[in-house]
């Protein structure tokens, strides 16, 4: 290689780098956060990412999920107008970026509380130590503030095998972290823990726990009721049973893809996960 090609190389490089960078700000610039009430205590903030809760009151703060660290100054005004911009409080539904990203930014003053597989997970990744949970749980833990009794449950092997739901007692909300994407397919997360069948049955624990009159936080889309989990949950069962019987009659994942899942769900794949994602997962999900 002649030295003309290394700058070339170099210069190449750089250009990259410099592109990368510019992308990692923009992604970003024009994000807002906005808060929406939700009942008694409780706020959800939608920016970018997992949606954020937020309980506000004689306590102070707790935040569940913190979206992306360049995020976190957005996040501390918004909390700042409900009465801190220092959370007391920092939980995480479970381990992915989009839900931990901020956790950097807010672990120096915040306790973080989490499932021990989002401590495991996020230390085996490239987190540094301060975002790491400091209070970790097997199935389940309470917390109380803001005079009621907030509970992490862990829903074994649905999204992940890192999730819980938090649930409000008497505020009666629940988040639900990544096990509801309002109005679109689910992720499962195959590659860390999650299976299709755990992501259903954790559904069916948390509607038989829940009342028609409880708001519920989704990881992704609108602030929801019960009748819009029931009808995320029987879209989620009905597709899956759809691809589990296809796949036992020996079709291919491409011949299902093809054949697609009807006209009704076309908008349900118009989110992250499309359906030829959705039908490929639930296809690896289940044995032959
Ligand atoms: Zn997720």
């Amino acid at each position: 290689m002649n030295k003309n090609n290394v700058v070339a190389k170099l210069a190449a490089v750089f250009l990259s780098l410099f592109s990368i960078s510019v992308y990692g700000q923009d992604r970003f610039a024009n994000v807002t956060i906005e808060t929406v009430p939700v009942a008694g205590n409780i706020s959800m903030l939608i920016g970018q990412g997992g949606n954020i809760g937020v309980s506000a009151g004689a306590d102070g703060i707790l935040i569940i999920d913190d979206q992306f660290a360049p995020l976190a100054g957005r996040i501390k005004d918004a909390i700042e107008a409900l009465g801190s911009d220092t959370p007391k409080f920092l939980l995480n539904t479970h381990f992915h970026g989009d839900h931990v990203g901020g956790n950097a930014e807010f672990g120096a003053d915040s306790v973080i509380i989490a499932h021990e597989n989002v401590r495991v997970r996020m230390a085996a990744g490239d987190a540094p130590a301060v975002a790491l949970p400091v209070v970790t749980y097997d199935d389940d833990v309470s917390i109380h503030f803001n005079g009621e009794m907030v509970t992490l449950i862990h829903v074994p092997r649905g999204h992940t095998d890192t999730d819980s739901v938090v649930y409000f007692e008497d505020s009666n909300v629940i988040h639900m972290g990544d096990h509801f994407f309002n109005g679109a397919f689910p992720f499962v997360d195959l590659e860390n823990g999650g299976t299709v069948q755990g992501y259903i049955s954790n559904l069916e624990k948390v509607i038989s726990w829940i009342s028609d009159d409880t708001s519920i936080i989704p990881g992704h889309g609108p602030l929801a009721n019960k009748s819009d989990l029931l009808n995320f949950y029987n879209v989620v069962k009905d597709t899956s049973i759809d691809i589990r019987v296809k796949k036992s009659q020996r079709m291919s994942v491409e011949d299902i893809v093809a054949e697609g899942l009807g006209p009704d769900l076309e908008s349900w794949g118009g989110g992250f996960i499309s359906e030829e994602a959705w039908i490929t997962t639930v296809f690896n999900s289940y044995p032959r």
